[in-house]
């Protein structure tokens, strides 16, 4: 028996309850077949957490979150909060535990799974066997800096202001995160700014190369700018392994390598803190996809991101690379047998809803597990 490893989970709101369910099952298949415990708490996130306290993250959810070894995020949000001001909304539940947890490392993979080639816009030989993570820092740049806001001028125009700025800590702490990695997988490590026209890019490029050099010596380091990434990641997504970014670029450039690998519903991620002395660090797993109201509710939801979320947190918050590696085959086995969920759908293959796509996962774990 292992010993607990304690983890919050969050279905938060929409589908988020629902893929959750699945994971759930995973875990209860994990304590009878490979007689390994957790110790789960439920919290409350987002509009859920909205109706029920007032706040979409109350501190008893944040109390939790810093308690646990792990967080396993569903989604929050919408349509019936959207017309709520700004500081009341779902979504500031998942603002407020970053930057409570101090999660600055957002690790986003995208990956082509060999059954899901065709779903993607692109051609499948570009995208056959796509392997890629982004690294983006998630708690400073230009989505937090100051001065910002929208003022008006004596002249009664308006003006807005963001403003992009980046300590040489911010860039280090981040950096070898991305380092790390790198040195597990390829040993190739992509860093992307804009240092021909941004100040921040400047120190960022050089905060990186410096780091590479004194502590990452064997790792190959290359520089590239924010908009031809954009552009290589269209034309030759496979030259990468893994991509390092800022707040604002890593945004746009791991929506663009998801949409790469051609469906939201199976797409998960990490945001990670920085290790303590015992290497112990906060970290928040969960489906890049929202809540997705259009279709909550209705059963039809992929639960593979959700499940492949769980399969990170085993791997980077327990080290538990066989358990993650069992639960991303299973997946692909479920996929390769022609089980698929609406949004994954291709010729020849059978749709099913959320719970038949958990159940099939869990047959094929009882198979690895034989
Ligand atoms: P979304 O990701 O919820 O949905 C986009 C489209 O993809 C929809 O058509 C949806 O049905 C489909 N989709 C998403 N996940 C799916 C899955 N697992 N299986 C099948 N289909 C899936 O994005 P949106 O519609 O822009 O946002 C909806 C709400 O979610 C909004 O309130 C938004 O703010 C919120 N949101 C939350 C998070 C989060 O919790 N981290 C992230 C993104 C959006």
């Amino acid at each position: 028996m292992t010993a607990n490893k304690k983890i919050l989970v969050l279905p938060g709101d929409g589908i988020g309850p629902e893929v959750m369910r699945e994971v759930r099952r995973i875990i209860e298949w994990m304590d009878r077949r490979r007689h390994v415990s957790f110790a789960m708490e439920e919290g409350q996130v987002g509009g859920a957490a909205l109706e029920a306290t007032g706040s979409p993250c109350p501190d008893e959810t944040v109390e939790r979150a810093l308690g646990a070894d792990a967080v396993l995020f569903g989604s929050v949000g919408g349509p019936r909060w959207d017309s709520l001001p700004f500081e009341k909304r779902p979504e500031l539940g998942i603002l407020r535990l970053r930057k409570e947890l101090g999660l600055f490392a957002n690790l986003r993979p995208a990956l082509v799974m060999e059954p899901l080639v065709d779903a993607s816009s692109l051609k499948p030989d570009v995208v056959r066997g796509l392997d890629l993570m982004i690294v983006r820092e998630s708690t400073g740049g230009i989505y937090f800096g100051e001065p910002r806001g929208i003022e008006t001028l004596p002249n009664g125009k308006r003006r807005g202001v963001d403003t992009e700025v980046y300590t040489e800590e911010e860039i280090a702490r981040v950096a070898r995160v991305a380092f790390d990695l790198a040195k597990k997988r390829s040993g190739r490590l992509t860093s992307v700014e804009k240092a021909n026209v941004m100040q921040t890019g400047r120190l960022w490029r050089a905060v990186v190369s410096e780091i590479g050099k004194a502590e990452y010596p064997e790792v190959e380091l290359s520089h590239m700018y924010a908009d031809n990434c954009a552009m290589q990641l269209c034309a030759r997504p496979k030259q990468f392994d893994v991509v390092l970014a800022g707040n604002l670029f890593g945004d746009l450039l791991s929506d663009l390598a998801a949409a790469l690998t051609g469906s939201l519903g199976m797409l998960p991620s990490a945001t990670l803190g920085a290790p303590d002395a015992s290497g112990r660090r906060h970290a928040l797993y969960e489906p890049i996809h929202g809540s997705a109201p259009d279709i909550a509710g209705k059963g039809i939801a992929n639960p593979c991101a959700q499940m492949l979320s769980f399969a990170m947190l085993l791997r980077w918050s327990f080290g538990m690379e066989e358990d993650a590696a069992m639960i991303e085959t299973a997946v692909e086995k479920v996929l390769a047998g022609g089980l698929r969920t609406a949004d994954i759908m291709g010729p020849g293959t059978a749709r099913v809803g959320t719970s038949v796509m958990g159940d099939a996962v869990l047959r094929e774990l009882d198979k690895l597990a034989a």
